[in-house]
């Protein structure tokens, strides 16, 4: 039997999508129709940019699910009209591989001080050495996909690592925290603080003033997850005290950051377009043709979202 797959997101992704969708489809043994343009009530599956023109789902009578094209799904999980099962993106071989690597990278800039050699107009002879990482606290909030792999990582590395999750999530070698104890606990002292929480109601400025008075003096903070997790007055502030050494930036609640933010001229900020990682199209598109075959298999969605919960 064919099944219908809509693929709905902007052209350019439609672009570098085709050809590895088509491929994973034809290995994983689904014959396919896909297109960027069906009639609503012949389409399957919808395969879902949340920045796409489509935000009507009442149509789509006949659709399985959707298969968001993204991690974070703050863009879709809102949706009053949207009452199928929505799976969002798990892509461990480029997703994940490439936040692991962001981190880890950010951590260590941070870690080994580089910013004082890299940048050194006098030419002045620092002979000071930095520490190992053992010596420091790296706290990690969210500890799902994104947040346990670069936690293994640092781990690796030597780190003191801590996590913070809503259910308490264990992973091996890091002190695992929930709750607000939970994550003062792990936040307490902290040298470095990565944010890979998703942007749901209960997440928002979960980097407070108070969160943030909690960290060490001149500690770090590294932001890939979404730009609402930060208060961002507050932020500022600390780092204009002292509290807040850096803060490395990738997400922000406007994007593209605009040119008068801030943030851009702070010197003790770095901003990054949000090119933490991204979605790599063939392992993405082999994901996508796994849930669409499980969902001809009668097999269970994998990655679905908890409505509920927004994440
Ligand atoms: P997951 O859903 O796998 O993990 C989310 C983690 O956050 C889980 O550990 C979850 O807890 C925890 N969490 C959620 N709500 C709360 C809460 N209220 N209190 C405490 N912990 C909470 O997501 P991913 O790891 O795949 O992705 C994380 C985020 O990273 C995405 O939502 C997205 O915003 C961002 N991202 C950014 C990219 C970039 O390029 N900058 C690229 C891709 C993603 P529990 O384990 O108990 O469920």
């Amino acid at each position: 039997m064919t099944v219908n797959v809509l693929f709905a997101a902007r052209k350019a992704a439609w672009e570098s999508y085709e050809a590895p969708l088509r491929a994973a489809l034809k290995a994983a043994g689904v014959k396919a129709r896909l297109s960027v343009d069906l009639p609503a009530e012949e389409v399957d599956y919808i395969v879902y940019a949340p920045n796409s023109d489509l935000q009507d789902f009442a149509p789509f009578t006949r659709a399985k699910a959707v298969l968001n094209l993204w991690a974070g799904v703050e863009g879709i999980v809102k949706n009053p009209t949207l009452t199928q099962p929505l799976a969002r993106m798990v892509d461990e071989e480029g997703l994940t591989q490439g936040m692991v690597e962001w981190v880890t990278g950010h951590v260590l800039r941070h870690h080994l001080g580089m910013d004082a050699h890299i940048v050194n107009p006098d030419h002045d002879w620092i002979e000071q050495a930095p520490p190992l990482a053992r010596d420091r606290v790296v706290t990690i909030l969210g500890l799902g996909t994104l947040g346990s792999a670069c936690a293994e990582m640092l781990v690796r590395l030597g780190f003191q690592v801590r996590g913070w999750s809503r259910s308490g999530r264990k992973v091996e070698n890091v002190a695992c925290f929930r709750g607000q104890d939970g994550l003062e606990a792990a936040l307490g002292g902290a040298d470095i603080v990565v944010l890979l929480l998703p942007d749901t109601p209960a997440t928002e400025n979960v980097m407070s003033a108070h969160a943030l008075s909690l960290i060490k003096r001149g500690g770090v903070i590294i932001n890939p997850g979404r730009g609402p997790l930060i208060d961002d007055a507050a932020l500022l502030s600390a780092l204009d005290s002292g509290q807040v050494g850096h803060a490395t930036l990738d997400v922000f609640r406007i994007e593209p950051l605009p040119r008068d933010h801030p943030y851009w001229a702070h010197p003790r900020v770095t901003v990054t377009p949000h090119i933490a990682s991204e979605t790599r199209t063939d392992s993405a598109a082999r994901v996508i043709a796994e849930n669409i075959r499980r969902g001809e298999a009668g097999e269970p969605f994998l990655h679905l979202v908890d409505r509920a919960a927004g994440y």
